[in-house]
């Protein structure tokens, strides 16, 4: 028996229990039901984003609640493995990054790792529970010449019956296309911060970029898995802006990760803000960005990505409440620490959580011929 499927068998959430009608719920809501009844909202203003983020603390987290049991089970939780397939001597010069070219953090670069040992990889996170399968290479793109094994790791990966996802920087149209063919199921490509920030972040690329290859991804049919860090010393107006890029995108990213930054010594950012009191994100405005997130992007996935290691379970819970539900599980994510399964089952144990065992929504109405997310119908 693997560490999850005792956590489930320990699991006390009880199944059988309805799914509370959000027409039912006791305080009027309006926005909120509207968001509940008509489905997925694409026009969100900035200023109604904000006025969310204002909202008193614990009913912000009850809206967000509602609106998660409203399109999820608020009791399952996904879980996903990410692995670095190549590691560090990345050209670009993302500030928060340990693995870029211009950070002094000790990072030693390697070249692309060989497909059986990525398989071997993926068939370790398999037998521990993961259903889906990440793979992360330190690149500004990928070169042509890495294509073919690249493309190897997501058929053998499939073949073992996981979901895979490649975070491989910058794409071209025909490379999106390739890993379409592939069978890929997400690309990860976060557009990281609001678009006013993203240069005191980033320069050697810019935000249109980073919209530029998501677009491809999804002209090649591909799940845009999409998010950004918090913490970076930002204010709430880039978290409001953050938010706004993603949820009035065309279609919602299938996935929205939320990181905390980890500062890394040697890093931009790690060294502009050790020992400062912004070194860390307040983790109740860590709570208020996951809700607002999950208000805005109903049927998305919401993962907690990095950061969590730092987390205290009760931030956690109060994440998973807020709705999150997908973590990356596993010590390692790319080169930062994190939680491990072992701490993680018992965490689920505690809080009566289960390892997510279905079909994520938009991707289930997507099966069905019905809107997979960008639509109000
Ligand atoms: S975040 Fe990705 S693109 Fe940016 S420096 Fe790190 S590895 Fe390179």
């Amino acid at each position: 028996m693997t560490i999850w499927s005792k956590a489930r068998h320990k699991s006390m959430f009880d199944w059988s229990l309805p799914m509370p009608d959000a027409a039912t719920l006791p305080i009027d809501r309006a926005r909120v039901s509207t968001t509940i009844s008509s489905g997925v909202r694409t026009d969100w203003t900035r200023t109604e984003i904000a006025a969310l983020f204002d909202l008193p603390f614990t009913e912000l987290v009850f809206r967000a609640a509602e609106v998660h049991r409203a399109h999820h089970r608020a009791g399952e939780v996904q879980l996903c493995t990410l692995l670095s397939i190549k590691t560090g001597g990345c050209a670009e010069d993302c500030g928060y990054c340990s693995q870029s070219v211009k950070a002094d953090s000790g990072v030693e670069a390697t070249k692309l790792m060989d497909v059986q040992a990525v398989l071997q990889s993926a068939a370790q996170a398999r037998d521990s529970g993961s259903k889906r399968f990440c793979m992360g290479a330190a690149w500004r793109n990928p070169k042509q010449r890495d294509m073919p094994a690249i493309v190897e790791m997501v058929k053998g990966v499939r073949q073992m019956g996981m979901e895979t996802c490649m975070t491989l920087g910058m794409l071209t149209g025909e490379q999106a296309e390739q890993l379409a063919e592939a069978g890929l199921d997400y690309y990860n490509h976060n557009i990281d911060t609001s678009p006013e920030r993203y240069g005191d972040v980033i320069t050697t690329r810019t935000f249109e970029d980073r919209l530029d290859t998501l677009d491809k991804v999804r002209s090649a049919g591909i799940n845009v898995c999409s998010g950004g860090i918090v913490g970076m010393g930002e204010t709430r107006a880039d978290r409001v802006g953050f938010v706004h890029a993603l949820a009035t995108m065309e279609r919602h990213p299938e996935s929205v990760p939320v990181n905390a930054l980890v500062p890394v010594k040697g890093t931009v950012l790690g060294d502009m803000l050790a020992d400062t009191p912004l070194a860390k994100i307040d983790d109740i405005e860590f709570v208020r960005t996951v809700a607002v997130a999950r208000i805005t992007m109903p049927l998305s996935m919401v993962r907690l990505s990095a950061g969590r290691e730092s987390m205290s379970e009760a931030t956690q819970a109060l994440c998973f409440m807020a709705g999150a539900n997908s973590i990356f599980t596993g010590d390692k994510l790319l080169t930062a620490a994190n939680a491990g399964d072992d701490a993680d089952a018992a965490m689920f144990a505690r809080l009566g959580l289960k390892p997510m065992e279905g079909e994520e929504p938009m991707r289930a109405m997507k099966a069905v011929g019905g809107c997979s997310g960008g639509c109000a119908a």
